[in-house]
């Protein structure tokens, strides 16, 4: 693959192609067709696609390196950085590290996009977190027709690992119909939050209103009526601020 990859006549989609039409024959002789496993919780065992030969052709591990990325300030990985610290890794190396920067190298120089005025970059915020519903592949921004519209299409048909029926889907239509989505959500929480606020304050009101009753009939000193007044002023006043932002 990084053979195909380093004459820098195949494409991403080009090696996906020809990797998928690969077999290998089992001892019983019989032939199956070369597929991934998939990853956890970010790809399902299938056909090879352009994406995932962008991210094998960046795997430093094939050079039989161990890249250490680290974590950022809060705490989540750095995806899509710089490694702080290269390893020597415990494995065998099926690439040399020149192959690997070469293929870099050509990968950089083919998706470096001029910036145009005229043809202005575009976003797609949905990129990796929108799938098809149908066949569960990425969806992916794509700009078409001479306004260059910006729509998602499924990555299966880019690639054609799959016939699926799903048809493009204009950007600004989806993106609104999340972000509403998003805002119900939040909405939500901030009410549930809020009745449970509510409910707190009721249990402190009715606890001050006891020591009291406690304190007329003389069953509690004035120390502990006092305690229980300041700290029912402090969880009620930190309540009635809470529904205030929530509001
Ligand atoms: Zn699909």
């Amino acid at each position: 693959m990084f053979a195909w990859y380093l004459t820098g006549e195949w494409t991403h989609r080009l090696i996906a192609l020809q990797l998928n039409e690969m077999t290998v024959t089992l001892e019983d002789g019989s032939q199956i067709p070369v597929r991934q496993k998939g990853l956890i919780g970010r790809s399902v065992a299938g056909p090879f696609t352009r994406d995932m030969i962008r991210d094998m052709l960046n795997r430093l591990a094939y050079t039989g390196k161990t890249p250490y990325y680290g974590t950022s300030e809060n705490a989540r990985y750095r995806h899509r950085k710089e490694p702080i610290e290269i390893c020597e890794g415990l494995h065998q190396p099926i690439i040399t590290p020149e192959t690997f920067y070469r293929a870099r190298e050509i990968c950089l120089l083919k998706t470096h996009v001029p910036y145009n005025s005229q043809s202005p970059i575009h976003l797609f915020p949905l990129t990796g977190i929108l799938y098809c519903a149908q066949c569960g592949s990425h969806m992916r921004g794509a700009s078409k027709g001479q306004d260059k519209l910006r729509y998602y299409m499924d990555a299966s048909q880019v690639d054609c690992t799959c016939q699926c029926p799903q048809k493009l889907v204009r950007a600004e239509l989806i993106e609104e119909q999340i972000l509403t989505w998003i805002k119900q959500v939040l909405a939500a929480a901030n009410n549930s939050e809020l009745s449970q606020i509510y409910a707190n304050q009721a249990i402190y009101e009715n606890r001050f209103h006891r020591a009291q009753e406690l304190y007329l009939a003389g069953e509690i000193s004035r120390e502990i009526y006092d305690k229980e007044k300041n700290a029912g002023q402090i969880s009620l006043n930190s309540c009635r601020i809470r529904i205030l932002i929530l509001k």
